[in-house]
């Protein structure tokens, strides 16, 4: 890991930009609410960059390429964090799947289509940043996935 102070802003951003030429997005309306003025997060980028990408592209299958995608920051300066948070029209998490979504190699996907990793894989990227990443429904349908990252790191 290679920590260092990252626009967390910039990061989606980008994120965005390297997949929004996809086919699977053609058809997707993306939302951004990025906070002005949003403090620099500690972190290694190419790690948090990949937890993006990997909840973007489940937002978007999860949408079948058809609906809108959200993403939201803020700061939280009573607890001293970053949140983001990730949100799509799909179908939601159905009740069975919602304990198991952060298990490694678990998958709803077809064979070859899913390897059930990818947010396997963001829990533990997001833990080693001392941060803490959720999965819930939206009240009006739809998954979010949520992110606090703490603005200060303990010394490791
Ligand atoms: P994969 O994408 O390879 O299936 P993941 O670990 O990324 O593996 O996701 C695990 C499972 O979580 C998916 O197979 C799907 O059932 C569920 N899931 C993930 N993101 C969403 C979402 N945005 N909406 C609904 N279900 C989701
Ligand atoms: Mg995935």
């Amino acid at each position: 890991y290679q920590i260092k102070p990252h626009d967390i802003n910039r990061a989606l951003s980008r994120t965005l930009f390297l997949l929004d030429k996809q086919t699977l997005f053609h058809n997707i309306e993306i939302c951004k609410h990025f906070a002005e003025g949003l403090p620099m997060v500690p972190g290694d980028i190419q790690q948090l960059n990949h937890v993006f990408m990997n909840l973007i592209i489940n937002a978007a299958q999860a949408m079948g390429g058809n609906g809108k995608l959200s993403l939201k920051t803020e700061h939280l300066p009573a607890r001293n964090q970053v949140l983001i948070e990730i949100s799509d029209t799909g179908p939601g998490i159905p009740d069975e799947v919602l304990p198991h979504i952060f298990d490694p190699f678990y998958t709803t996907k077809d064979e070859g289509e899913g390897t059930g990793l990818g947010l396997s894989l963001a829990y533990s990227i997001i833990k080693e940043h001392h941060g803490l990443i959720e999965a819930r429904n939206a009240p009006e349908g739809g998954a979010v996935f949520s992110i606090e990252l703490p603005l200060d790191m303990p010394e490791t």
